[in-house]
């Protein structure tokens, strides 16, 4: 027979240990940062760590703009459609690909020319990943907005651009694998091979 009075203790200890569970989960939640501001203002930063690699090596180096827009999907370009977790570094410049051939700021290539041979060198890089992107600031300031008036222009432009830096990676880096993509910002990363 049923025991009443045990099903009822057994319910209020349930009531009660659902409400010391809340009060310490919200009281948690209240406590962590919310903003940068907040965040800024901590002694030392928990950051959500992976697991710990022991390698030395990475197979790729990614050259990148910096847009703010594309980090996410440059992450999981890399990581999820690539395969390349924990395995690649990263350059990131004005423009991408740009910034290693453009005539009007030399101090960019040299930085990016002297960063992929220390990379070669320091993490044995096999293969670079140009990622140049639609409707990017740094095409506009230095190529011109007609140069991305519209899609298809924007297509031919970066496909300049990127034979340019593949002759520019034959000539300093010929044992280096080159890739050359342009992600749009709905996600969809074109692959505009060697013509
Ligand atoms: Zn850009």
């Amino acid at each position: 027979m049923l025991n009443i009075n045990l099903v009822l203790q057994s319910l209020i200890f349930i009531a009660l240990l659902l409400i010391i569970s809340c009060y310490f989960y919200y009281k948690r939640k209240k406590s962590r940062p919310q903003n940068f501001e907040e965040a800024i203002l901590q002694d030392r930063i928990h950051v959500r760590a992976l697991q710990a690699q022991d390698k030395s090596t990475a197979t790729t180096l990614l050259i990148s703009c910096v847009d703010f827009r594309l980090r996410e999907e440059t992450e999981r370009l890399m990581n999820e459609n690539f395969k390349l977790l924990n395995d690649y570094d990263e350059i990131a410049l004005p423009g991408g690909a740009l910034a290693l051939i453009e005539e009007t700021h030399p101090h960019w290539r040299i930085t990016m020319e002297e960063t992929i041979g220390l990379l070669k060198d320091l993490h044995q890089i096999e293969r670079v990943v140009f990622l140049n992107h639609r409707e990017c600031g740094a095409f506009r300031l230095l190529k011109g907005q007609e140069s991305i008036a519209t899609k298809d222009l924007e297509t031919k432009t970066h496909q300049e651009v990127f034979k340019d830096a593949r002759a520019k990676m034959k000539r300093e880096f010929p044992d280096l694998k080159v890739y050359t993509l342009l992600i749009g910002l709905d996600g969809v990363a074109e692959n505009l091979k060697q013509e």
